[in-house]
């Protein structure tokens, strides 16, 4: 089996060793080879970004607009066919995966236009006969660094916004999914991206990962991932005295009232929560229900669970696939097993399932009798599980919503204006949805979160300016 190289200075580098990369649908089924990088990779990549930075920077916008043009009509182009591959890598559905990739491309196409909207002011001075003008230049060299669950989606949201803003990028994705990664750079240079612009060193975080974040020649780092990791990318940024924009978890409520109206509620509910496999940090992890809607909620819930199929990502029919591998599937386990000890009431799945092909296939489980305290409400699991805490009233159920250490995404469900709109103004989350999944946002506007979910400036829409770039103010005495 040939195997697939990282790109670095524009070369195809074949790394130290290979990575398998296995469906988690079908573990005897190899999506491929592809090459593994060193630390020494790393430092080569941050050399080869170094050395494209200046013509890069200068490369004027129209080649920028045309390369990141190209790039979204090829993904769009073959959508099918890329939606296919990350399913078959990261196992969320055949229809998530193309759903996916078609974001990818409308993220690109996004940014082909920011690239000729960069903006700039020019203004008088308090000092009368002089101008001042503000303008935006490249930050430089940036790393980003990305996890599996959206394989082509997040390297697109840091990658486009990076390129168009007249950066160079080190590109590290995570080690379970380097063919949506592979491929989408693969566009990138056959769209006619120069030479050491981009470059990709696949590898484990703790040895490509960490020597990008030891590299002083990088200038700013954008980060996907646990908040484990994201401290540890915090912490060196700060040494290195550079920009860092950090995406981590998510503990998100959904607030589900009296007067909702109950089929949006379940939707809202089971999308949200168990969708992509449960295995998004927008995902809704703790459905909290006031008394009086509480047990039909519950039972509508399981009925809709009890009718979806969890199989095979690419089979027909599948509504939700694997979880993607065997530690994952481990550490779900394990925190499914902590909700029953701490006396959650799993009313629903939560148990392995058998396939006709081998995979990591598990039942969505869902808890009800749960609190606020029990660490499944408390930590991130990162996988089909949720729990329902049933409370009193509105007030009760905002105070338990805004009770975690997380604040990505909030929701509520309810057909009162006035509820709907404290809820938007007091919900302490960085994206807040109304009659809507926590999870599910569009490309054109800032994504984002509060407290322990993010750190530094918005990604995506016109926001990613603030991270990409940096301000210059010049005063001219003309
Ligand atoms: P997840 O639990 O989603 O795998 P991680 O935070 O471990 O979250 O991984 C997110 C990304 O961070 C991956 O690309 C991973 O390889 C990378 N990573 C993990 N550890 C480190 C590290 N010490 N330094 C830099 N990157 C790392």
């Amino acid at each position: 089996m040939s195997i697939h190289h990282n790109f670095i200075g524009g070369e195809k580098s074949s790394g130290v060793s290979a990575i398998d990369n296995i469906n988690p649908s079908d573990t005897n089924d190899s999506v491929g080879s592809f090459a593994r990088a060193s630390a020494a990779d790393a430092e080569d990549a941050v050399a080869a970004a170094l050395s494209a930075a200046h013509d890069w920077a200068r490369s004027g916008i129209q080649m920028r607009h045309d390369i990141l043009k190209k790039t979204a009509d090829e993904i769009m182009a073959r959508k099918e066919e890329i939606g296919r591959l990350l399913a078959r890598e990261e196992g969320k559905t055949l229809a998530e995966g193309i759903g996916e990739t078609a974001r990818a491309a409308q993220i690109f196409d996004f940014f082909a236009g920011e690239v000729l909207r960069v903006p700039g002011e020019k203004m008088p001075s308090v000092r009368p006969g002089l101008d001042v003008e503000i303008t935006r230049e490249p930050v430089g060299v940036v790393g980003l660094i990305t996890p599996w669950n959206f394989p082509i989606a997040i390297p697109a949201w840091k990658i486009a916004p990076a390129l168009c803003y007249g950066n160079c990028v080190v590109f590290k994705p995570a080690e379970l999914v380097p063919a949506c990664a592979w491929t989408l750079v693969d566009i990138l240079h056959r769209a006619g991206l120069p030479a050491g612009v981009l470059n990709l060193v696949n590898g484990p975080g703790s040895v490509v990962g960490q020597a990008m974040l030891e590299d002083p020649r990088i200038n700013a780092v954008s980060f996907t991932g646990s908040v484990a990791t994201g401290r540890r990318v915090a912490e060196a940024c700060a040494r290195h005295m550079r920009k860092c924009q950090l995406e981590m978890g998510g503990k998100n409520p959904l607030v589900v009232l009296d007067d909702a109206d109950l089929d949006i509620a379940v939707d809202c509910a089971v999308n949200g929560a168990f969708f992509s496999t449960g295995q998004r940090c927008t995902a809704s992890s703790r459905l909290i229900v006031t008394e009086g809607i509480h047990n039909r909620f519950v039972e509508a819930c399981v009925e809709r669970l009890s009718s979806l199929v969890v199989d095979e990502a690419v089979k027909e029919g599948t509504h939700i696939g694997p979880v993607v591998d065997q530690n994952q599937l481990d550490q779900d386990e394990k925190y499914i097993e902590i909700g029953r000890r701490e006396g959650g009431n799993l009313r629903w799945g939560g148990e392995r399932l058998k396939r006709d092909k081998p995979g990591f296939y598990l039942q969505p489980a869902l808890f009800t009798d749960t609190t606020n305290a029990m660490t499944i409400n408390r930590e991130e699991v990162f996988g089909p599980v949720a729990g329902v805490i049933r409370v009193r009233d509105y007030d009760e159920a905002l105070a338990v919503a805004n009770d975690t250490q997380f604040g990505l995404t909030s929701g509520i469900c309810t057909d009162s204006l006035k509820y709907s709109s404290h809820f938007r103004r007091n919900s302490e989350a960085g994206m807040v949805m109304v009659n809507l999944p926590t999870a599910g946002v569009d490309y054109h506007v800032p994504f984002g979160g509060r407290k322990g979910s993010s750190y530094g400036p918005r990604e995506q829409g016109r926001y990613a300016v603030e991270f990409y770039t940096t301000v210059k103010t010049a005063y001219v005495r003309p």
